[in-house]
């Protein structure tokens, strides 16, 4: 997929362009089932970039593995997320949008390893990983 510069698609556009696992994801908030993703057990270096537009969010070298069944990350690329108070489900939890198009990620939990101390953990669903040659 190539990148997108407009951010207002509608959702006819966005059934149009994702596939059924990754509209659910990104444009309904959904969760894919843990250690279903592709990306669970990848170790590859490069750089995870949104499924719906494109954007590098993440970075392989913040990509840990935490037994979640989640692809899980110590940070983001600067500017690359948004963070949004999520209550459903009877939970207080922290949601991760992509920025540039707001597509659902996943969540944020303070339970991370390292100097942040954070864990993105997002679904494989809203992404797509380009590996560096
Ligand atoms: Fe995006």
């Amino acid at each position: 997929m190539g990148d997108v510069e407009r951010t207002d698609m509608s959702e006819r556009e966005w059934r149009e362009r994702l596939n059924d696992e990754q509209y659910h994801v990104l444009r309904e908030a959904g969760t894919e089932p843990a250690f279903t993703g592709r990306y669970v057990d990848n170790h590859d270096e490069g750089e995870y970039r949104c499924a719906g537009c494109g954007e590098p969010l993440f970075d392989s070298q913040a990509k840990f593995d935490s037994g979640s069944g989640w692809p899980s990350f110590t940070e983001p690329a600067a500017g690359a997320i948004t963070e949004h108070a999520d209550t459903s489900h009877g939970m207080r939890r922290v949601e991760v949008l992509c920025a540039k198009c707001d597509g659902h990620l996943g969540h944020l939990f303070p339970d991370g390893p390292g100097p942040t101390g954070l864990r993105y953990c997002v679904n494989s669903a809203a992404l797509d990983f380009k590996g560096r040659k």
